[in-house]
């Protein structure tokens, strides 16, 4: 997503927070307030697609950003913080210490293709660590996510006019066309893989849209040459199905879990040691189900963000990076805890 586009989706306080923010990072300031602060502690980062431009139309704008953008992003995070593995991160909390200020793991969800064509190489050729979360069901058959999916469908409506929950939506008009998306979008997300498919291709049959992509998704060929090509990035779980582990019974929650687990074991050779969870939902089963399954640590997101001594291995919160680069600069420098501006910073 483009810095103009991300603006455009967050409330104007938030937005003006946030340039606040931003301006403190390139005036130095924000390096300032964290040494004032004397707060420790690491910052994990998540990214799902860093598109290329022939497929970036193809992945909802939510979750892709320009490789031009990433660059600048790592360019920063490599001059100015201390990018560590997840593990580095984990080891340090199990000793009972805080990772110190500036600490910042990289982590990428779902499995794109442009994770190994796009991202790799540039964290590669810098020599930093990260994680990439597989929802192992996908990398089976490299199948387009569910998300993006849906997106492609609403992209290539031919039909004007639509009936969704019988009710007329005219494509011509953008705030009805994003409130019936947002609306499939939400039932998509707690449907069944099969659900799902057959959902979207109702869908896509009603609008009269082509959902035909590129290959957007990794198989376990491109995951095994990520492995090998760049060892400094690990394999992690993120499901089988890309499913919410929050709303599974706890038989069916296990078995996502457990399955994730031997699908990437199988193909890789190792266990994954970590998990980060779909859509950011856990619950306490969920953490039950991921500590049983051998899992080290796993992933969600809080509003207090810095990871320190004293965090849930189960539950560490990350934040999206989808932001500019000066307010990432600002988020991982110290000086910010928390994302919400009422309860402080
Ligand atoms: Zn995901």
């Amino acid at each position: 997503m483009s810095t103009a586009a991300y603006y455009r989706r967050v409330s104007a306080a938030r937005a003006l927070r946030e340039t606040v923010q931003a301006a403190a990072h390139v005036a130095q300031l924000d390096s300032l307030l964290a040494a004032l602060r004397n707060q420790h502690g690491a910052v994990i980062l998540t990214y799902h697609s860093v598109a290329r431009a022939e497929s970036a139309d193809y992945i909802d704008h939510t979750m892709r950003m320009t490789s031009a953008h990433f660059e600048r992003q790592v360019a920063l995070l490599a001059r100015q913080r201390r990018v560590i593995s997840l593990s580095e991160i984990v080891e340090t909390l199990v000793g009972g210490k805080t990772p110190p200020r500036g600490s910042v793991a990289i982590t990428f969800d779902d499995g794109y293709l442009d994770t190994l064509e796009v991202a790799a190489p540039v964290l590669g050729s810098l020599g930093l660590p990260a994680v990439v979360f597989l929802p192992t069901a996908y990398i089976d058959t490299g199948e387009t996510h569910w998300l993006d999916a849906l997106w492609n469908i609403f992209r290539t409506a031919c039909r004007r006019v639509i009936m969704i929950d019988d009710q007329p939506v005219d494509c011509r008009r953008g705030a009805a066309v994003a409130r019936a998306y947002a609306a499939y979008k939400a039932q998509l997300l707690s449907a069944t893989p099969t659900e799902r498919r057959a959902i979207l291709c109702r869908l896509a049959a009603e609008l009269r849209a082509d959902p035909t992509t590129p290959r957007l998704t990794m198989t376990w060929k491109d995951v095994r040459q990520l492995a090998s090509r760049y060892p400094r990035m690990a394999v992690g779980g993120h499901s089988r199905g890309h499913t919410d582990l929050a709303a599974l019974p706890r038989a069916l929650c296990v078995q996502e879990v457990t399955a994730c687990r031997d699908d990437i074991k199988a193909a890789t050779g190792k266990e994954p040691a970590f998990l980060s969870y779909p859509y950011n939902r856990t619950s306490a089963i969920a953490r039950e189900a991921v500590a049983g399954a051998g899992f080290v640590a796993a992933l969600s997101s809080a509003d207090e963000f810095v990871v320190a001594q004293g965090c849930d291995l189960m539950n560490l919160p990350r934040i999206d990076a989808s932001v500019s680069a000066a307010l990432l600069g600002y988020l991982t420098s110290g000086a910010a805890r928390r994302l919400s501006w009422r309860r402080g910073m």
